[in-house]
């Protein structure tokens, strides 16, 4: 397939801990068009100091969310950069149905459209199990799972000998309602595409390998050949 022009956008859901970074870089990789991650755009804008940047700094160093419009104006002013000319892969939003508005409202406006949505799906207990065994070494932050990839030796860095400890975001009740918060404000938007036919459920608790094979089906992409 392939995205035809700047403005035509793929939409990577997932709830946090679906793999979701991961998927996207190598879908990214496989459409031949940029990886653009909300969160890695307002990063960058601020470090920049862009206009766009200040503002959003003005709304946080106040304590507020940033607005979605201002988040949208972000989108799109990445999506006027030469690498984009083909579009873009659009990962962590919109993550609510006011900000799948405000996306589309302006992509419209330029010609554009969400070309497909694609949801990474996991059960939520999988998810939270996922989430919840990371360990972080204090020196080194090198990351452990203590059940995926644990430590030789418990509560120790395998690479420094470093204190492994559990950020507080990676605690079982914090990582649970983060997961809940989730589904409760995305699931109307993944429903919403479905309805549209324009959404893809895949099964994202299986093997990596199978994982990515079914996201190139369903963007009708085959292995090696770049769009
Ligand atoms: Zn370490």
């Amino acid at each position: 397939m392939a995205l035809q022009r700047h403005d035509e956008v793929v939409l990577l859901l997932g709830a946090p801990g679906a793999g979701k970074g991961t998927q996207a870089r190598y879908l990214a990789d496989v459409l031949g068009v940029p990886h653009v991650a909300s969160g890695d755009l307002l990063r960058e804008n601020r470090q920049r100091g862009t206009q766009l940047g200040r503002a959003a700094q003005a709304y946080m160093d106040r304590g507020d969310l940033v607005p979605d419009d201002l988040v949208v104006d972000m989108i799109v002013q990445r999506l006027n950069a030469p690498d984009a000319v083909r579009g873009a892969l659009l990962d962590g939003f919109p993550r609510t149905l006011g900000q799948s508005a405000a996306l589309e409202g302006r992509l419209v406006e330029r010609g554009g459209r969400v070309r497909n949505a694609i949801y990474v799906e996991v059960p939520t207990k999988v998810l939270v199990e996922r989430l919840a065994g990371r360990w972080m070494c204090r020196e080194c932050q090198a990351t452990y799972h203590e059940e995926f990839y644990p430590p030789s030796s418990h509560g120790t860095c395998d690479s420094c000998g470093g204190e492994l400890y559990q950020r507080l975001d990676d605690k079982r009740e914090v990582v649970a309602n983060r997961v809940n918060v989730y589904l409760r404000d995305t699931l109307p938007v993944v429903n919403c595409y479905e309805q549209r036919g324009i959404l893809r459920r895949i099964d994202g608790n299986r093997p990596i390998a199978v994982v990515r094979a079914a996201l190139r089906q369903a963007l009708g992409v085959t292995e090696g050949v770049r769009a």
